[in-house]
């Protein structure tokens, strides 16, 4: 038995991890990317913005026209967004404005744009009601990024804005590392799937589901294996099947009951174990190791059957055993601070993970602790949208003090 601390855990996670190569890279459709890491970098294949942006509908002027009030101009011409070449080579003379939409390109001699806000227009004359400083309501060529520039790095997880990126530089196809495949093992005697009625001691297998839901969240792809019965030679044979995957996910069968047998199985094929136990609840029993074959090493983790263990375990430590296999750059949980709403005392000794609701407006995050039964409540968790993350050395909290939180 190895148990180690949540901290001490997370350490070894986080080395075993920075050990892991990535899956291969392959070339998929920018949207098909959604999810995966990015293998490669997506450069600026031109200058960003290519010419000297308009950010306000108005006029394109001198400043130094336009700073004593009211000043009066002559409107010589209109810019659009998608302005074509010769109408932009205008030039902004002494004295002279032209008329700008968003977007548009600034034209020579002209350093600053004028809300049409602070205008009139008479025919060919404007009069502006407000100096401008130079520069203002204008985004200069390059100023973004020049050409050549890296705008999203090899290990970035594609999301919106990286899809923007690729976009904007014209890669309709991306190089991102191949989905990870993550076997996922559900154990138990008490367990029918899905189409099945139960029978009245029977429950049914939802940690396959929510398991495969996290993987695929996290840019996987799940294999979810047949239950296996709390017997051993059943649970060998599904996890050498399972350990043909980049990652191997078992739920249950790994506490203390004579049933629980997922370690033995582990043990008589050769598993070597990182650690046997985590001291934090939910998920107390996690083991995390690595089963070696002949021509490769699978990590697995042995995943507390309870559903709130399951899912937090998956989030504080499987998660960056996936972000490394899948060629995302490592990401700490993101803890954040919230103020309780109202008093609690908890035991002391484990970090504990409580399913909590946190809501309020910016910069005012509250956060409530929500009854519940124990890791099997998937009632609570299904109430809540974080938990709040308890120290081992504190038994009293008071409603109004800043408190940890873990979104999911
Ligand atoms: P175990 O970790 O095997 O001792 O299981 C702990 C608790 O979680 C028991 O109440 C199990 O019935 C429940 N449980 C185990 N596996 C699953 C599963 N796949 N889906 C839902 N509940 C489960
Ligand atoms: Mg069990």
């Amino acid at each position: 038995m190895q148990v180690l601390s949540f901290s001490e855990a997370l350490t070894v996670v986080q080395q075993h991890s920075s050990g892991l190569s990535p899956t291969e890279p392959e070339l998929v459709s920018l949207l098909d990317g959604v999810r995966l890491a990015l293998a490669e970098d997506l450069v600026a294949d031109r200058d960003f913005p290519p010419f000297p942006r308009a950010t306000r509908d108005g006029y394109a002027v001198r400043s130094e026209d336009v700073s004593s009030m009211p000043a009066k101009l002559h409107c010589v011409g209109e810019l659009r967004a998608g302005a074509s070449l010769e109408q932009s080579s205008v030039t902004v003379k002494p004295g002279e404005a032209v008329e700008i939409m968003t977007g548009a390109p600034v034209p020579s001699g002209a350093d600053a744009v004028v809300m049409v806000e602070y205008t009139d227009r008479n025919g060919e004359g404007v009069t502006v009601k407000r100096t401008v400083t130079a520069g203002e309501n204008v985004v200069p060529a390059g100023s973004e990024a020049r050409k050549g520039t890296v705008m999203a790095s090899r290990g970035t997880r594609v999301n919106h804005v990286t899809v923007a990126v690729a976009a904007a530089v014209g890669r309709a196809e991306v190089a991102v590392y191949r989905r990870p495949r993550v076997a996922v093992l559900a154990t138990g005697d008490e367990l029918v799937d899905i189409n099945f009625a139960p029978g009245p001691n029977e429950i049914r297998n939802s940690n396959s589901y929510s398991l495969a839901a996290q993987v695929h969240e996290a840019g996987g792809e799940a294999v979810i294996l047949p239950v296996a019965h709390d017997e051993a030679a059943e649970l060998e044979v599904l996890i050498r099947k399972g350990a043909e995957c980049d990652l191997l996910l078992l739920s249950g069968g790994v506490s203390m009951g004579k049933y629980d047998l997922v370690e033995h199985a582990l043990s008589k094929l050769g598993a070597q174990f990182f650690f046997t136990g985590v001291l934090i609840q939910p998920g107390k029993p996690l083991v995390f190791g690595e089963l070696r074959g002949a021509n490769k090493a699978t990590p697995f983790f042995g995943l507390p059957g309870n559903p709130a263990s399951t899912m937090v375990t998956f989030q504080l430590f499987v998660r960056p055993v996936l972000d490394a296999l899948a060629g995302a750059r490592q990401q700490a949980p993101l803890f954040a601070q919230a103020r309780l709403k109202s008093d609690f005392k908890i035991k002391p000794g484990l970090t504990r993970f409580l399913p909590a609701r946190l809501d309020g407006t910016h910069g005012q995050p509250e956060v409530e602790l929500l009854k519940w039964q124990g890791s099997g409540d998937l009632m609570a968790l299904a109430q809540a949208n974080c938990y709040i993350v308890v120290p081992p050395d504190k038994e009293h909290f008071a409603m109004g003090e800043n408190i940890t939180v873990l979104s999911f």
